[in-house]
């Protein structure tokens, strides 16, 4: 089946009915990252703790930088979406240790950054300088929970910004800047992040565990942690119908996007861009382009109406059983 699934991976991605979907690339690792964003519209989550988690301190502003451009030249000139370091919670960094009770809801992510400036700015800094002209670029911001976590980041950006203008010859460019839609608090404030920044990315690992109250990776209540939950899936169509609304450009990058009957659901609520795990790519495209949109309404709509994850998945399974 891979094999199936790998032919048609340079074909575009487009539904029976001509709806068109961006498959992007998660990525963190740089070895293979040039074959890994081959067939994919870009690279629509750089996870940058990855190289600061493989490092020994925190790597210089020139060693970002050269990550930062491998990156980028990988994706050709594709965009790519580079998220500012999202530490803590799971991902300890060795040599910053951090200790809490409640990890999870703890110091992670934009919250470290922005009480740590002098970090902050030099991986600002470092993207700037690798992202260059054009506007490949586009920063997101990880675990934002209130506004004023955007409103002091923009101001970090453009004090990074109008450095790099002083001291540097090269032309740099404002890039298009992002949050990460994974804290539900933020699903509340949608026009007001629409006013601030130029798109959203929703984590569904993380909207999934806020929203119901269950740690991502302990296996006692594993069963309990499931994206297919009635709520979440409204919570998912919401943002997607209130960006819409707003004008703010959405797109998703947790696992659900990667997975078949999450990405049948997220192309009928109107997700365009879908990022995804390299492992997936193909088998999503294949998927896709054998459905139709607007049958996929009908399914969704059924989906919505009943009570629990199970029947979602088996609605789902019996959909797809029909198209195999
Ligand atoms: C997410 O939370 O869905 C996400 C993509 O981010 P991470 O898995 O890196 O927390
Ligand atoms: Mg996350």
């Amino acid at each position: 089946k891979q094999k199936r699934f790998q032919a048609e991976l340079s074909l575009p991605t487009q539904t029976q009915d001509g709806k068109r979907i961006k498959l992007f690339l998660n990525a963190g690792l740089l070895s293979g990252i040039e074959s890994i964003a081959e067939g994919s519209d870009g690279i629509g989550l750089y996870r940058t703790e990855i190289p600061f988690m493989l490092h020994q301190r925190f790597p210089s502003e020139k060693e970002q930088i050269n990550v930062y451009r491998k990156v980028l030249n990988a994706a050709a000139s594709r965009p790519v979406v580079m998220r500012t370091l999202d530490v803590g919670g799971d991902k300890p960094l060795p040599y910053f240790p951090i200790k809490e009770d409640n990890p999870f809801l703890g110091w992670r992510g934009i919250r470290l950054s922005l009480d740590h400036p002098e970090l902050f700015l030099v991986q600002l800094r470092a993207m700037l300088q690798a992202g260059g002209e054009g506007d490949q670029l586009h920063i997101l911001l990880p675990m934002v929970s209130n506004l004023d976590e955007i409103d002091q980041t923009l101001a970090y950006l453009s004090q990074a910004y109008e450095e790099l203008n002083v001291e540097s010859e090269t032309n740099i460019t404002r890039p298009k800047v992002g949050v990460m839609l994974e804290v539900p608090a933020l699903l509340y404030q949608l026009k007001e992040v629409a006013e601030r920044v130029d798109f959203v990315s929703v984590g569904s690992n993380d909207l999934t565990q806020y929203l119901l109250a269950v740690d991502r990776n302990n296996p006692s209540v594993s069963s309990l942690f499931d994206s297919f939950h009635p709520s979440v899936l409204r919570a998912l169509k919401r943002a997607c119908d209130e960006c819409d609304e707003f004008n703010l450009d959405i797109s998703i990058c947790g696992e659900l996007a990667g997975e078949p009957y999450g990405a049948l659901l997220l192309v009928a609520m109107g997700y365009t861009k879908l990022s995804m795990n390299q492992a997936s790519l193909a088998r999503i495209n294949y998927l896709l382009r054998r459905v139709s949109h607007e049958y996929l309404s009908e399914v969704l709509n059924e989906c919505l109406a009943v009570s629990n994850a199970q029947q979602v998945k088996a609605i789902l399974q019996r959909f797809i059983e029909q198209h195999q």
